[in-house]
Parts: C-alpha cells; structure tokens; sequence
C-alpha cells in the first residue's frame, strides 16, 4: 500500500490536501514540500505525514521535499491549529501567515550573506578633512563596542559608500557573523537601578524557571515599566535562550528598540511590518536555526518558529492593534498567552489602562496581578483637569485657558502636546445657506476636509474628490469646515504661537519612512514646541520635556452604541495624559468636555484607572457581555442590504446549540462602505467551547452552501470592533 500525506496550502478553503508521499521521502509535520496543484507546482505544508490514504482513489505524488527539516516546528504547528480552528480561519491560511513570504513562494531557505562591520584598533590611516560622514561613522563603530550588520549601520544613518571607503583606508574592518555572535555582557552598558517600588514589582514577575503563567503588570504611566522588562531579560534570560517581546507599533516607538539595543546588543531583532522579504526571511531563519535572539516585534512575532522561547512580554496589552482587523481575525496578545502554556514559560502582559479581560483574568486568579503605582524617577502623576467648554468661546476648537496653558508652559521652556481625535481639517463641509454636507458616494459617511491637499476624503474608503469654496447644491459661498481636525488645530496653534514650532503627528504626517523617528528626535531635543496628533501621541512615548497635555474633545465613547467604547475612551485620554510631567516637571492635563458631570469623566479625573475598569466590569458583568461571556460576530456584505440580510437570516437558523444567544441580523452601523452593503449577526454564549463548536458547524454548513459570488461573509471570534 501506497503512503500518503496530508498538505496545507495557503488556500482559502477550509481543507487540506492528500498526497502520495515517493518512497524516498521520509516526511516531518511542518515541513515544505512541492505538490502538484492543477497546472501548477504549490507550496504545501505537511500536516499529517503519514495519513490513511483514501481507498479507490490514486493520489498525485509529492513532487519534493524543499528541506529535510520542518519549517513549522512543534509549537509553532500547534499553535497555529489550535487557532485556525478557534477563530474559524482555513489551516492552509493561518500556516502559510507563519512563514516569511520569500518561502512561501517556495524560495531556498537560505540566509542573505550580510556583511558585519567593527572598528579595526590596528587602523592608522588619516581620514581627510572632509571625510565628515566616514569621520562620524567610525566614531560611531569606536563607540558601539562589538559588530553591526550593514543593515543596522544603514538604519543608523550610514551608507555603503561610506562603509567601503573606511575598509579601503583599513579603519575598518569586515567580520563574518559568528565570531561576533551576541556582545559580551561587560560590553554592553549596564542598566540604571531599579527604585524600591519597580524592584518589588520586578520580584513578582514569574521567572523562565517556574514554567507556564500569566502575570499582568499594571504600571501607570511613566512607571518604567520598559526598564524592569530590561532587568527582568538581562537577569533572567540565558546566553542561549530566546524571548519574544511584543508592542503594538514599533514604528511609532524606535526609542524602544533603540534602548533595547543599548543595553542587550545584537542579540535584539525586530520584526514589523515596514521589513522587506529578505530582511523577514533573515529574522525569521535566527529564530528558526535556535539563534538566541530577542525579538521585539508586532503582532504577527507569536507565529515565528521560536525553538528555545524563555518567556514573552506584551507590551501595551490593551492595544486593539494586537488583533488582526482582516482575514485572519486572531489576538496577538491571546496567542501569545496560549504560546506561552505551549512552550511552558512566563508570559508578562504590561499596560498602565490593561483590557477588561485581562483584568478580569487578574481578578479571578487566572493571572497574578502586579501594581505599580508610582512613577520613575523623580516624576509624579499628572493634575487632571476638566475643563467644561459647554458655554465657552473656543478658537478654532481650543478655549481660552487651553490657550493660556499652554502659554504658560511655552513661556517655562516646556514642551506642550495637543490631542485631537481626527486627522484631517475638518470632519464635516457644511452649507450656512442649505445644510448641505458633503457625503461619500460609496459610504454611509461623511468626507473629511483636507486643507494641506485641498481635497476631500473619506477615511473608510478610498474615494478622493477636489474641494471647492462653494456649495455644490446651493452655490452659497457660506460653505465652512465644522468640527476640528489635527490640520485645523495645527494652524490655530500656528498662528497664536508663531515664534514656537508646531509638529503634527498623524497617519498623514508621518507616512515617509523616517518621519516619525524626525519628530521624536526633534521633541526629544527638548526645545519648546507644540506637537498636535491622534492616538498616535498616545502610545508609549517618552518625552521628559512635555510637561501639558490638553485634549482637545474628550466625549467621543460616552454615548457611542459599541460596548467597548467607555473602555477605549478611558484608555485612550489616560494614555495620552500620562505623556504629561514624565521628566522633574509635574505634569498637568486639561480635558476639553461638553459633559464634565459625567460620572465617568468626573472619576477619570482622579487618573485612577483600576477602580474606573472595575466599575465597567461591573456593568459588563450586569449585562452579561465579554469577557462575561464569549463572543462571535457573522459579518457579511453584498451589493444590497436585502441580500446581506437573507444571508444572515439563512445562517441564524442553523444556529441550533440552545446556550448561544443570537442577536441579529442588523445592518452595521456604516451600513454602506464601498458601495456594500453590510450586516451582523452577534452570537453570545457563556461557554467558549459550545461557541466554538457551533462557529465550527456553522462555518462548514455555510461553506458547503452555494452562494452568490457577490456576497462575502466572514467570522469575528472575540470582535473588537463590533459596531
Ligand atoms: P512606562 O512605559 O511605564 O510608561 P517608561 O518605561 O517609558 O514608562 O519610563 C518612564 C521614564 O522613567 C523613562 O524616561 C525612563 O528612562 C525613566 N525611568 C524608568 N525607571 C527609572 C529609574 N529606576 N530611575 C530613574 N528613571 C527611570
Ligand atoms: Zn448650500
Ligand atoms: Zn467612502
């Protein structure tokens, strides 16, 4: 009898494939192979080496094996099944995520010879007077003890042309990797001391040695959370062990990984989206060849071939990037726990604002928990006030004491950052004659008034359309921006502040690559300046000299209808009001409301968050939402309403498990976005394994349906976004 295989193909199609495995292949699960695939020859993963081959029919025959090893190993493997089959995603798709893309496309697993550079102590050579560049170059080397690749040399700021020229005069010279191999320990700066508070906290983070479990470490902000993750990995990991840490955008915080370097060296690699094919296929061979690498990395990190993992720190836990928006629906953050219990080590998750879930976990003894309550160094916590702009006069969105305090904080030589939610000029173009609002043609929204290109855009979809000065129903020339924009607050500030820098941080500003590190270099100089942005602003950064932080609308999830938005809000202005008085400095936050008698926005004010979260797990607990219960959404879209609709009306029969709750189908609250139109189902149950198990027969049952090649539907297990 004939053996055979069962392959995963990087298909959207919830199946794996079954080959005949030639006598001469000796199989793994995880390994790359080459299969014939119709006309073509595909990459397959090996699933299951040695399946029952199905009688009667004559299976094709693996062409090769690509290595006799496998690229998937053990843990990497399961982790991937177990969450194809938890967020209802095809296995080929979720394996294939795992690989870089140059072996996807069945390239050799080899690594690019990359060249490492150090000072040679025997130079002699004279460099010319204006050899600048060279001259700062080798000063660099002199001062970073030990090898760099080329690549990291570059990113330094460097070129290649610069590199030759200091080996051609002999300054320098050219090293093959291993013999630089991680830096020595004595080579590398030592950490500054912990303070008493951060020691404690240190203590309680579970060690490689105790095995699987989960801790969260609430730190506020401005704790040094990022200095006990530095003490923790350089007292607790091992010469040969690996660690994986988390962020949720490394682009936005290059100062991490920069302060990682200093003090853990060459053994950091970073693993982000903004890598090129061979710059991931290098990263991912170290982690899969067992190097001792610590990688700082995005999301898409947990899937890398770890064989040695020690522990893994997630940083920011609360960040929604940690969950995949499309196609792969998967928690970055939960995978990394559920790799964790795999790999049998500690996994951290930090956050000053952690996710209700996790702090739900904390409180029911799931995790342990770890407080931090008070800032490094000399800081304090900032002064958070509201500032009720109800009945007051603003200009151009910002009120006449925002103004003041900012003044103020010019005026001591402080730095001062403007929070506004929306990037643009101005969310709506109104009429004052009609009330005409321009509208996207595709999408139940309005477009967003974009002064710097003159253009108007819809933020949902890709529509663009010149903007004009005059109505285009009526013809009035009364056609006005309403409503503020990162651009407005900007040129507001602009011209109130025309001695002081303005620097604008948002998706618009910060596209060139590069741009963002710009900014902070320039923030980082501590000149004053004002620095206007979103959300951006708000995650992680350090920047000693802002010593005021005002928010410019506070009230955007106070009355929203998605059941995390109080949480998000929440999160959302302590994180940007904990980027006030990091430094000797106190801070001080001012939060433009409409509703300062809110309760929560009166509670939010004290800047405490935990007693604010227990009181939504309270409510959340009340009305049996997550994480009291677990949660899917079935989102479809289509042409019509009527058709998405029927879909899912189709589909909520077949929901038959008697302890799930099913509401729905609703059309979504954007009902249209790009011309389709779009519906939910929403699926609770306070039993994971029954949701998942219903998710699953509801998956295959859908699947098998035929349906109209206009229509596309998808599953959310545990949605963030669920309006
Ligand atoms: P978090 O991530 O918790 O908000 P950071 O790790 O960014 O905080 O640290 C905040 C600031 O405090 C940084 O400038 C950091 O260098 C400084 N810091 C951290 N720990 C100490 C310490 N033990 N002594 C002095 N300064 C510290
Ligand atoms: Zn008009
Ligand atoms: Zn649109």
């Amino acid at each position: 009898m004939s053996r055979s295989a069962r392959i995963a193909l990087a298909r959207p199609i919830r199946r794996l494939f079954d080959y005949q495995v030639p006598a001469h292949l000796k199989l793994q699960a995880g390994q790359r192979v080459q299969v014939p695939f119709g006309r073509q020859i595909l990459t397959g993963l090996v699933v299951q080496p040695d399946a029952q081959a199905p009688d009667q029919i004559t299976l094709k025959p693996i062409t090769a094996a690509l290595e006799d090893w496998p690229a998937l190993p053990p843990e990497t493997l399961q982790l991937l099944t177990w969450a194809a089959t938890y967020y209802q995603h095809p296995l080929g798709e979720c394996l294939f995520m795992a690989l870089p893309p140059a072996l996807r496309r069945g390239r050799p697993a080899q690594r690019r010879q990359e060249s490492w550079w150090q000072a040679n102590p025997r130079g002699q050579a004279e460099l010319s007077p204006n050899a600048r560049r060279q001259r700062s170059l080798l000063n660099w080397l002199q001062s970073h003890a030990g090898a760099h690749s080329s690549a990291e040399i570059i990113a330094a700021g460097f070129t290649r042309a610069q590199l030759n020229g200091l080996r051609d005069k002999g300054l320098i010279e050219e090293t093959s990797q291993d013999r630089m191999a991680p830096r020595k320990a004595d080579e590398l700066k030592t950490l500054p001391p912990l303070s008493p508070a951060q020691l404690i906290a240190l203590k309680e983070i579970p060690t490689p040695e105790q095995g699987f479990s989960a801790a969260l470490l609430y730190g506020i902000t401005g704790s040094g959370k990022t200095e006990i993750y530095l003490h923790y990995l350089k007292n607790h990991l091992q010469d040969k062990q690996q660690a994986l840490v988390l962020v949720p955008e490394i682009n936005l915080t290059p100062q991490t990984v920069a302060r990682f370097r200093t003090y853990l060296g060459n053994r950091i690699a970073v693993w982000h989206s903004s890598l090129n094919d061979s710059e991931r296929l290098d990263t991912w061979l170290r982690v899969r060849q067992g190097e001792p690498v610590l990688v700082i990395g995005t999301r898409s990190a947990v899937m890398l071939p770890f064989t040695n993992l020690a522990t893994i720190v997630v940083d920011e836990e609360h960040d929604s990037s940690y969950k995949q928006g499309e196609g792969f629906r998967y928690s970055g953050r939960d995978l990394a726990v559920y790799r964790a219990s795999l790999n049998q080590c500690p996994v951290v998750l930090g956050s000053a604002t952690p996710s209700l879930e996790s702090l739900h976990n904390a409180r029911t003894g799931k995790y342990s928990l770890i407080r931090l309550e008070e800032r490094a160094g000399s800081a304090v916590p900032p002064e958070i006030r509201l500032l009720d702009v109800r009945s007051r006069p603003l200009e151009g969105g910002l009120s006449t004491p925002a103004i003041q305090a900012i003044r103020d904080c010019l005026a001591a030589g402080k730095q001062a950052l403007v929070f506004v939610n929306r990037r643009g000029y101005a969310p709506v173009m109104m009429c004052f004659d009609c009330g005409h609002m321009i509208e996207c043609p595709r999408c139940d929204t309005r477009l967003t008034y974009h002064r710097r290109d003159r253009a108007m855009r819809c933020h949902h979809c890709d529509f663009q359309a010149a903007a004009t000065d005059q109505c285009p129903k009526c013809k009035s020339e009364a056609f006005k921006p309403v409503g503020q924009g990162t651009e407005r607050t900007e040129d507001v500030l602009g011209q109130a502040f025309p001695e002081t820098p303005v620097v604008r941080v948002d998706r618009d500003s910060t596209q060139r690559k590069g741009s963002i590190q710009a900014i902070i270099n320039k923030v980082a100089s501590g000149e004053p300046c004002i620095l206007v942005g979103t959300q951006m602003l708000a995650k992680g950064h350090d920047f000693p000299n802002v010593t005021l932080v005002v928010v410019v609308n506070a009230d955007g999830g106070l009355f929203s209808v998605d059941f995390r938005a109080p949480e998000q809000m929440i999160q959302t202005l302590l994180q940007v009001s904990g980027r006030a008085g990091r430094g000797v400095v106190p801070g001080r936050v001012l939060i433009q409301t409409c509703h300062s008698d809110h309760p929560m926005m009166s509670s939010m004010s004290k800047g405490n968050y935990l007693p604010l979260a227990d009181q939504l797990l309270q409510e959340r607990e009340a009305s049996l939402f997550p994480p009291f219960r677990a949660m899917a959404m079935v989102r479809a879209e289509a042409p019509s309403m009527a058709d998405s609709l029927a879909f899912l009306d189709a589909a909520k029969t077949q929901v038959t498990e008697p302890a799930i709750e099913v509401w729905g189908p609703l059309p979504a609250v954007m009902a249209r976005r790009a011309d389709r139109h779009r519906a939910q189902l929403v699926l609770v149950c306070h039993s994971r394994s029954r949701l998942n198990r219903a998710l699953g027969q509801l998956c295959e049952s859908l699947d098998s349906q035929r349906q109209s090649k206009s229509l596309r539907w998808q599953v959310d297990v545990d949605p963030v976004e669920t309006s």
